[in-house]
């Protein structure tokens, strides 16, 4: 969750963007309206809703289109779907152009070394670049998936330069954030699920605290 001092109701009552869901990918396919509704009555006023692959692209548009003030929609492929081919990742970039006025940001998408079953650190890297520079183009935020690939994240968004983007779920140290601060770029970060991993959660949180500050999370699209 997105948490800003922007987002303080006059009464100090504190407002949140889930800055990266995946609502449209199946899972909710029975609740997305409970789940949504939810949401809302508890001070969440947007949701961050990402696509990974192409057959989730129509339906995080049509997420959007249902509830149009809640759902940000970003479109992108995911690195585990980056081996493709060349047709797949063509009929991508054709739907983004062709619908990029409806996109709020390109994702989620990245690199990820942990995981290459079905697919190789080229395809990945090749997948990458082409979402960066759709959404410096477009000018649209870059939703990242980084996973053990900081130097080859770190030199396509310095190549690149996207003018926004987020970092999410980022689970590099405290001096590989302050590399990408450096790149003097408007970059979120966002701290997910590896919070709750037992070696991480002090580190992690001292580097949130210690070096981000709290000015970094804020509002975001
Ligand atoms: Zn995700």
């Amino acid at each position: 969750l997105w948490y800003s001092e922007n987002l303080l109701t006059p009464e100090n009552k504190m407002k949140y963007i889930d800055s990266h869901a995946h609502l449209s990918q199946g899972d909710y396919a029975l609740d997305l309206d409970e789940t949504i509704n939810k949401a809302v009555r508890n001070d969440v006023i947007h949701i961050i809703d990402n696509a990974d692959s192409l057959d989730s692209f129509e339906n995080v548009l049509n997420t959007k289109k249902a509830y149009p003030n809640i759902i940000k929609a970003a479109i992108g492929i995911h690195p585990e779907f980056s081996g493709k081919g060349e047709d797949y990742l063509n009929t991508a970039i054709d739907f983004i152009t062709s619908h990029i006025d409806q996109i709020d940001a390109i994702g989620e998408c990245g690199l990820d070394y942990h995981y290459l079953s079905g697919t190789s650190k080229e395809d990945e890297l090749n997948t990458f670049r082409v979402m960066a520079s759709i959404a410096k183009q477009y000018n649209k935020p870059l939703v990242v998936h980084s996973r053990e690939a900081f130097d080859d994240t770190y030199s396509i968004l310095k190549g690149i330069r996207p003018d926004k983007i987020q970092l999410h779920c980022f689970c590099y140290s405290k001096e590989e954030a302050k590399q990408l601060i450096d790149l003097g770029l408007n970059i979120k970060f966002s701290f997910g699920g590896v919070l709750t991993f037992k070696n991480s959660l002090w580190k992690i949180t001292f580097l949130l605290v210690k070096v981000i500050g709290f000015k970094f999370i804020r509002e975001f699209l």
